[in-house]
């Protein structure tokens, strides 16, 4: 497995093993996903953001395609606080000029197919498109492999795989799918075992501390103190959905 993903995906689940336990006893509980795989996704996110607010903006391969895929709604929200609003601007202005090629009324296409029905096969393909959802995922399906090589050739990284304090839900089901696939059986079964006792415990822990926030607003209880509850709602989402729900 190439170093590009070794490295990083080793880095993302020393940080979380050892945030986890240095949460124990600590006062404050950290507000963002512990999952060491959201961590690799923000890393990813991240890189993407910065790299194409820098000089890929104005390269002219990569601006026929983010010309042509456009942005989904998380993606421009995140590149519009990144404060690079005239680049932003730039990229804007040829994906416009793009989609009002692409969107003027056809002759034959009306003919052939009805009219609007091509302009409006393009505006829905852009609904689901995003260029920087593209790339990541493109990366994040090799780092999710990684992750399972690693458990089959690295001794030190199992270790390191059974201490995470948390994965959330949806990449608990992907590192699942994953194993399955490219596992051993027996192997298999040891890493579901370890991937299972640590999403299991995380559900469990959220089932209290969410329980716990709402009994907070019985007035019964209100002189109690809150514990680890008062951002249950949050890491309960978080646990849900995936930290990737939470970008901004
Ligand atoms: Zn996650
Ligand atoms: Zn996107």
């Amino acid at each position: 497995m190439e170093q590009i993903y070794t490295i990083p995906v080793n880095e993302a689940f020393d940080a979380c093993a050892h945030e986890g336990e240095a949460e124990v006893g600590a006062e404050q509980k950290k507000p963002s996903c512990p999952c060491p795989v959201c961590r690799l996704y923000e890393t990813l996110n991240e890189n993407e953001l910065s790299r194409i607010l820098g000089a890929a903006m104005m390269e002219p391969d990569v601006r026929i395609e983010t010309n042509k895929e456009g942005f989904c709604p998380t993606h421009f929200r995140a590149m519009f606080h990144r404060k690079n609003r005239l680049g932003l601007a730039l990229m804007l202005e040829s994906h416009l000029d793009t989609l009002r090629e692409d969107l003027a009324p056809s002759l034959v296409g009306g003919l052939l197919k009805g009219v609007g029905t091509g302009a409006v096969t393009r505006a829905q393909k852009l609904e689901n498109d995003c260029y920087i959802c593209r790339r990541i995922d493109e990366h994040f399906a090799h780092m999710i492999d990684t992750v399972v090589y690693l458990y089959r050739t690295e001794e030190d990284f199992r270790r390191k795989f059974a201490r995470q304090p948390f994965f959330c839900l949806p990449h608990y089901r992907m590192l699942a799918e994953a194993a399955r696939a490219r596992l051993p059986k027996k192997l298999y079964a040891e890493f579901y075992h370890d991937l299972e006792k640590v999403m299991l415990e995380s559900l469990d822990t959220l089932r209290e501390d969410v329980s716990w926030f709402c009994k907070k607003f019985d007035y019964r209880y209100e002189n109690e103190p809150w514990y680890n509850a008062k951002d249950a709602v949050e890491r309960a989402i978080a646990f849900l959905s995936g930290g990737e729900a939470s970008h901004s």
